[in-house]
């Protein structure tokens, strides 16, 4: 049998997405979010679907090493969730701010910590942290998600340097404009129209999330020698 592979955010969107390739190809999965009936209704082979929290630290853990006892070590940690909550620092409510930066960033450092050092002691895994165009350059209304999205990319080019001598591959995927769920979690409906009003100004927005779930396997998918470091990924017709 094939690693295992570990998806966070695996109810929606990319992480759905991913789930389903990944199944596809063999590998067995262990698939985390807070909706697991989501999950559960994938119905895929090899699959422990666990409702965990990823800013609990203890359930993600715990989740890891149930799902490690069955299919062995983890060979691919994808740090997939998180949440897009658009709004100006003038306006917008901090609690917004602060769930944001737990769970895109902290989030993704706790699946780090629990998967790091057994990797480091194997010399061989991946970890690929979703962080976003958002975390490379700025977009209006997105100053607290952008320091969550820059807080990923660049603790993962820290960790990338740090693994580096272990053998352990460390990623990030910047993904531009796709449809999914993401922006139904903003809460001002003003923000959610501009938001797609500028979707329809660059064109379209033709790339999937299966588009995304693709370039990760590729990337993952090269020998362990090979490190896409950081993929910058759009639509075509994306102009920001
Ligand atoms: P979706 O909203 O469709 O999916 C987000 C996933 O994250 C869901 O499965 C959700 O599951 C999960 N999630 C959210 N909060 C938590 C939490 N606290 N604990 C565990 N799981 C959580 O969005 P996308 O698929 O678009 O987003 C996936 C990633 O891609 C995110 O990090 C996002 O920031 C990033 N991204 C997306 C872009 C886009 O345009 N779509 C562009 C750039 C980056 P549940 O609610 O069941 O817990």
């Amino acid at each position: 049998m094939k690693k295992l592979v570990v998806i966070t955010g695996a109810s929606s969107g990319f992480g759905m997405a991913m789930a389903k390739q990944f199944a596809a190809d063999g590998y067995p999965l262990l698939l985390l979010a807070r909706r697991v009936e989501k999950m559960e209704e994938m119905n895929l082979p090899n699959t422990m679907c666990r409702k965990v929290d990823v800013t609990d630290a203890k359930a993600f853990e715990l989740a890891v090493s149930e799902a490690e006892a069955v299919y062995g070590k983890t060979d691919l940690l994808v740090n997939n969730a998180g949440v897009m909550l658009l709004g100006s620092i003038e306006e917008q409510d901090p609690m917004e701010w602060k769930k944001m930066l737990d769970v895109n960033v902290l989030g993704v450092m706790n699946g780090m910590k629990i998967v790091m050092n057994d990797m480091k002691e194997r010399k061989s895994g991946t970890i690929i942290n979703v962080s976003s165009i958002a975390g490379v350059q700025p977009f209006g209304n997105h100053a607290a998600y952008c320091a969550s999205k820059y807080g990923v990319t660049g603790l993962t080019a820290v960790a990338r340097g740090e693994m580096s001598a272990h053998n352990v591959r460390v990623l990030s995927v910047n993904p531009g404009a796709v449809a999914t769920e993401l922006l139904g979690h903003t809460t001002d409906p003003n923000i959610i129209d501009a938001y797609n009003d500028w979707k329809e100004s660059v064109g379209a927005v033709n790339i999937t999330a299966d588009d995304v779930a693709t370039t990760i396997k590729f990337a993952y998918e090269l020998p362990q020698a090979v490190s896409l470091r950081q993929i910058i990924i759009t639509d075509t017709m994306q102009d920001a």
